[in-house]
């Protein structure tokens, strides 16, 4: 891929354009980050794992009737996708109070949320991507209230499928961030990637609460072994992918 070619580079993924108008490229790099770009590194074949662990992921959810905006992988860090105009919203699931949710409300690390919490917060860095309200997200013009009910029931039904899926891979699915975005036959795409990335992943094997991260938890916390983590989820859903 050449330069010209390049539409967007963002933390985690290059964006080239194709010869196809309506099709991109996204290749996955190993570059890290957290606490908005604050903190850097990188995570060693992270971009080739998680770009197989979205492919399966997208496979899963496509085959479910989960519309994607992924087309196929044909290199082990390359994605062909549907272009999209991205929706500037965060769609956080959480099944297990974690992360932000904790230190904003004080509930206990592990609180079971039943039902599972739907939140969305604005994908803007320089804001660094403050918690939305419903009435917020009108005001602001980032969806229409059809879209937000939309957005809400494709984000359950993304958790009921992804935790079933990761449950017969003994992980539980703590919570998660997915994109979305519009195509232009106007179509709701789910977008952008699932990976360790953007989800919290524990072990079920393991009780110890460091051990059992499998997710970038490890690199946001320096609890080691983050690239050990990354392949143990590619392993379980090589394991359990039909
Ligand atoms: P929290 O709000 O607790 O920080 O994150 C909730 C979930 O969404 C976690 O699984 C986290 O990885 C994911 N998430 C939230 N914001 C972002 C983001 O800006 N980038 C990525 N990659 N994941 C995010």
């Amino acid at each position: 891929m050449n330069s010209e070619q390049k539409r967007y580079e963002g933390k985690a993924k290059i964006i080239y354009a194709t010869n196809e108008p309506e099709v991109l490229l996204a290749y996955f790099k190993d570059d890290a980050t957290a606490f908005n770009a604050q903190k850097r590194g990188e995570i060693v074949d992270k971009g080739r794992i998680n770009c197989q662990i979205s492919t399966h992921l997208f496979r899963l959810l496509e085959a479910k009737g989960i519309p994607t905006h992924w087309i196929e992988s044909p290199g082990e860090r390359e994605m062909k996708v549907r272009s999209v105009e991205i929706i500037p919203l965060e769609v956080v699931v959480r099944n297990i109070a974690a992360g932000s949710l904790c230190r904003q409300t004080g509930l206990a690390l592990g609180t079971p949320l039943q039902p599972p919490l739907v939140e969305f917060y604005f994908k803007n860095d320089a804001l660094g991507d403050p918690l939305l309200t419903r009435d917020r997200i009108l005001v602001m013009g980032l969806a229409t209230e059809a879209q937000l009910a939309q957005l809400i029931q494709l984000a359950q039904s993304i958790n009921a499928i992804l935790s079933d899926f990761f449950r017969q891979c003994r992980i539980t699915l703590v919570d998660f961030k997915v994109e979305f975005g519009i195509d232009a036959q106007q179509n709701l795409l789910l977008a952008d990637e699932i990976s360790p990335d953007t989800c919290r992943l524990w072990d079920q094997s393991e009780v110890d609460i460091n051990r059992r991260i499998l997710d970038k938890d490890r690199f946001r916390q320096d609890l080691g072994q983050v690239e050990e983590a990354y392949q143990q989820v590619l392993a379980r859903i090589l394991a359990h992918i039909s």
